[in-house]
């Protein structure tokens, strides 16, 4: 959900009125999120952000995203994001799925990686409070952000399966 103040200009910023749930969504072209499973571990743990305070659905957990430029595909969405909000480094992830949340005049699409390191994971700018590589099964004690909130319980099974392979 990065919204980019200070950084530069970006294409996809601006809210979407949903036709589906009737809120607001964050990116003209939809959002992706990186949903980055560290598999070096002694349990596979998920990479959870706290968002800043000042920031949309502030102060709850979620993963590093945000709206899609209009020349981007979600993966690149993604992993931009997670570079500039977490420091991840390209190099380390190992994409493996994509699932769609699909709202009709909106999307979000959550694309799963895994990592054998931790990736350079920092708080590399201000709407990031906290990061924490959090137990897969633990994930959902968390105080999340409402639209990951409600895809976990999808999402989750997307993450066991691709620990299988
Ligand atoms: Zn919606």
């Amino acid at each position: 959900m990065c919204q980019h103040q200070g950084v530069g200009f970006r294409d996809g910023d601006g809210w979407v009125l949903c036709t589906r749930c009737q809120s607001r969504h964050w990116g003209l072209f939809g959002a992706a999120g990186l949903l980055l499973v560290r598999t070096d571990l002694e349990v596979p743990s998920v990479l959870l952000q706290l968002r800043a305070a000042w920031t949309h659905g502030g102060g709850t957990w979620a993963l590093p995203g945000g709206a899609l430029d209009s020349h981007e595909d979600s993966v690149t969405a993604a992993a931009r994001e997670a570079f500039e909000e977490a420091g991840i480094e390209p190099e380390h992830l190992e994409f493996k799925a994509i699932f769609s949340d699909d709202h009709g005049n909106w999307r979000y699409d959550t694309v799963i990686a895994h990592t054998t390191t931790d990736a350079g994971a920092y708080e590399a700018n201000a709407e990031s409070e906290d990061l924490r590589w959090v137990p897969v099964e633990d994930v959902g004690l968390f105080d999340l952000h409402p639209g990951l909130r409600n895809t976990w319980p999808e999402l989750i099974e997307h993450v066991k399966t691709s620990l299988q392979n």
